[in-house]
């Protein structure tokens, strides 16, 4: 099932290019579900949900393309994002930089957090700040833990995962700390929606591509990840109890970019489903 986000907080299943309203339906089962300190609700009781809902196609839809895509999970409790977890990914910035020396890998880097309100869905749109500097997109599969999970062994890490969805890990280049340059209001898209995982069997034999203004950027597979999906949930739950709804970016691809205000940027992915993110510059609400 794919389930979506849209509008002013309605939660949808997508099937084909309808989005069905069952928000009334998720809406019950968590006025009877048990309050918890982190994690995302609707999440945590996904199979509830998905029981309650039954066929989603008896449901008033609305067409896809006239809604506003939010990001899939609504209170995530971090954001965790691999950095470097592409051969080819850290063979393009190494070539940027060639007195640099070699970049630490996965391997010695481990992982970094996102903050929460960077969240966006696609239907909002990139933000783009520090006009002068370089920001890059950064595509990425992302994972959904559907449970409460530590010290997880790489053999039982599929069992903690609720679904999968994209994301774009946006970046603004520089000296500073990853979180710091990765967390700027709206650097972290998520949608279009999430594939619960019975959708896709395998997370590390997923294709996927990004088009800037219909140009090719990213042409990658999940299954060039340098730690898989199984051992980012183990190294990420070996450090961080994971809650339902936490996130996995799990590296970007070759490919990066530089985007602008007016972009338009194109993800593709058979196994989840495209998803158009617009870029503007930002405004300052207070002038
Ligand atoms: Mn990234």
């Amino acid at each position: 099932m794919r389930f979506c986000r849209f509008n002013k907080d309605r939660y949808g299943v997508v099937i084909g290019a309808k989005v069905h309203d069952v928000t009334d339906v998720v809406a019950e089962v968590l006025a009877g579900a048990k309050p918890r300190r982190w994690g995302d609700p609707m999440i945590a009781n996904l199979a509830k949900i998905r029981k309650a809902v039954g066929d989603a196609s008896k449901f008033k839809s609305k067409p896809l393309a006239s809604v506003t895509l939010l990001s899939p999970v609504a209170n995530p409790s971090k954001l965790i994002a691999a950095p470097t977890n592409y051969h080819a990914h850290v063979a393009e910035m190494r070539a940027r930089s060639p007195n640099a020396g070699p970049g630490k890998g996965i391997k010695e880097s481990g992982l970094f957090l996102k903050a929460n309100s960077a969240m966006v869905g696609p239907g909002e749109g990139v933000h783009i700040r520090f006009l002068d500097r370089l920001t890059e997109h950064e595509l990425e599969f992302m994972i959904v833990i559907g449970k409460e999970g530590s010290q997880i062994p790489e053999d039982k890490a599929l069992d903690y995962v609720a679904g999968y969805c994209l994301s774009l890990d946006m970046t603004v280049r520089g000296s500073e700390e990853r979180s710091f340059r990765k967390s700027i209001d709206s650097y972290a898209v998520m949608g279009p929606w999430m594939a619960t995982k019975d959708e896709i069997k395998n997370p590390n034999d997923v294709p996927f591509k990004l088009f800037c203004n219909g140009k090719l950027r990213h042409n990658a597979h999940t299954n060039d990840l340098i730690f898989n999906c199984q051992k980012l949930i183990a190294l990420a739950s070996e450090f961080y109890t994971l809650h339902p709804g936490d996130v996995i970016f799990t590296g970007a691809p070759a490919g990066v970019g530089p985007v602008k205000p007016g972009d338009v940027l194109t993800a593709e992915c058979a196994a989840i489903g495209p998803m158009e993110v617009k870029c503007y510059a930002y405004k300052n609400p207070k002038g």
